[in-house]
Parts: C-alpha cells; sequence; structure tokens
C-alpha cells in the first residue's frame, strides 16, 4: 500500500533492523524503544489494525507462529515478553499497518 511506512520497510524501501523474516511476516526493531528489547512483528501483507485481521483466515496464526519465532530467536521466551496490539486512536496507534510490539528484556512491571 503506498505511503505505508510499514509496507516500505517490508519491501526494503525504507531500512530497519530486521531480525526475523518468514513468508507471512516481518520483524524488525522498534526506532524508538520502550524497553530493552523491543521488536515490532508485521504482516507482509497490509491489514490495518487487529480488527481488520479478523477477516483474514490464518493471518493471526501466521502472526502468532512468527511472535514464537522471533521470541525463540532472540532467547525472550524464557524470561518472557509483553506483546501489544494498538489498536485505534485511544490506544495511540500511530501507523497503520498492524503490528504486534513484544517489549522484553527487564520487568516490566504491571500495565495499567
Ligand atoms: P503504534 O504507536 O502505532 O502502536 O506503534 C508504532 C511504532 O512504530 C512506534 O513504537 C514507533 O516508535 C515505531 N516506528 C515509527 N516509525 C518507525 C520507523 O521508521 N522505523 C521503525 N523501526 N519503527 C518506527
Ligand atoms: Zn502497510
Amino acid at each position: 500500500m503506498e505511503d505505508c511506512l510499514f509496507c516500505k520497510i517490508i519491501a526494503g524501501q525504507i531500512p530497519a533492523d530486521i531480525v526475523y523474516e518468514d513468508e507471512y511476516a516481518v520483524a524488525f526493531r522498534d526506532i524508538a524503544p520502550a524497553a530493552p528489547v523491543h521488536i515490532l512483528v508485521v504482516p507482509r501483507r497490509h491489514v490495518s489494525s487487529i480488527l481488520e485481521a479478523s477477516g483474514c483466515p490464518g493471518l493471526m496464526d501466521h502472526l502468532l507462529e512468527a511472535v514464537a519465532n522471533v521470541a525463540r530467536a532472540q532467547s525472550i521466551d524464557g524470561p518472557g515478553f509483553r506483546m501489544v496490539a494498538n489498536t485505534g486512536a485511544d490506544a495511540g496507534q500511530t501507523v497503520h499497518h498492524l503490528h504486534l510490539h513484544l517489549l522484553a528484556g527487564k520487568t516490566l512491571g504491571p500495565m495499567a
């Protein structure tokens, strides 16, 4: 999709620190990390949010498989991590290409 930042990263048009790729998903480090490990896992296919993903059979299955692969590769599967999908304005979603934040590398504390 034109003018989508994450589509451009996926296409290699904008540089990113990519840590994982498969047929359906790409994962790269967040440019403004909110934790020692902060990775964004995104579907290659442009879907704007978790709401749109619900209409795409298998998409979340593939994305969660990618999350598990990233977690193992980054060795955060043992100590743990937090997965966040900001959806819409009240959640502060700024990039309208579905992305799962993986936050890890320290004790994160309660969410709310
Ligand atoms: P949201 O606020 O939509 O849930 O998350 C968007 C995330 O994308 C933010 O954490 C932000 O730091 C990250 N981000 C914004 N622009 C870029 C970029 O150009 N490269 C990378 N790697 N991350 C970005
Ligand atoms: Zn996109």
